[in-house]
Formats: C-alpha cells, structure tokens, sequence
C-alpha cells in the first residue's frame, strides 16, 4: 500500500494496557514483518507513516491514556505527519461504534479478534505459518505468555 506522496511505508504499533495487549501486538509485529514490510514498535522518531494503536479499555484513566494517544495521532495526521491511523485492542473492541462517529479522522476500528481484518487493511496476507510465532518486543531476558482471552482486570 502506498499511502499519500512518494514516501515508503513503514508502520509504527503503539501497545497501550497489559501484557495480553503487548502480546497481541508482537503476533501482528511478526505477521506484518512476515509480509515483508517496515514495522516498527513504540518509535519514538516520527519516521512511521502508517500508525496502528493498541488500546486499552480498563478503568477511565486506562480510557483516557488510550484517547490521548489516539488523539495525539490525530493531530500528527491532520499536520501529514501520519498517512493512516488505525485502532484495535480492548477500547476499540467495545466502543468502536461511538468512537468512529466521534473521531472520523481515525482510517479503521478493530476489534480484539479482528487480526486478519487488521493485517488485510494494512495490505498483508493473514499467515497462517506464522502463527504460534512472535517477535518479540521485550529485554532478551523474559518474555509474556498469553494464557487466556479477554480481560482479568474486573
Ligand atoms: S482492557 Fe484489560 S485486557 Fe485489554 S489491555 Fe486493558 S487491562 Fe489488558
């Protein structure tokens, strides 16, 4: 996918919430790397056109760091900083249809289980050999294991 300009695409996950949310998106870090493309995760530099949010939907202030960062993003597009803005993760999955008709800005909403919707806007082939794998994100040194869907936190 080429996005607006002569610019190369590169996608940039922002994680937000727990370590299930982190491990969601170290299996969409591989998938997309699996499809050869420019992935990145948490950059600080503004050098990824193409931005994917991983959103936590705990309690409020959990909600309000989510819709922070999705509005900081918002700003960074509307400057044409950022060419596309996607959501997914646990805000998404349960206010999605009120979120789309507050924030129009935003390019697409995902849902928690909505990987190979997410990985075929973003142009890339769900890949099935790839599943069980992940980059991963963390120190050398430790790892998460997801043991369970859904949230623990009640
Ligand atoms: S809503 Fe629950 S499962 Fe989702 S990121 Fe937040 S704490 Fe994790």
């Amino acid at each position: 996918m080429k996005t607006k300009g002569l610019r190369t695409n590169k996608i940039n996950i922002v994680t937000l919430g727990c370590s299930k949310n982190l491990v969601d998106s170290e299996v969409l870090f591989t998938q997309l790397r699996g499809n050869g493309m420019a992935v990145t995760h948490e950059s600080k530099k503004d050098d990824a056109n193409i931005v994917v949010i991983n959103t936590c939907g705990f309690i409020d202030n959990a909600k309000e760091e989510s819709i922070n960062t999705i509005l900081r993003y918002v700003d960074a597009k509307d400057a044409g900083i950022v060419d596309k803005l996607y959501v997914t993760g646990c805000l998404s999955h349960r206010y999605k249809d009120e979120l789309e008709v507050e924030m129009p800005t935003v390019d697409a909403w995902f849902g928690t289980n909505e990987l190979p919707r997410l990985l075929k806007t973003l142009r890339a082939d769900y890949k099935h050999e790839l599943v069980g794998e992940r980059l991963l994100t963390t120190p050398a040194h430790y790892a998460y294991l997801k043991i369970s869907e859904g949230c623990d936190r009640p």
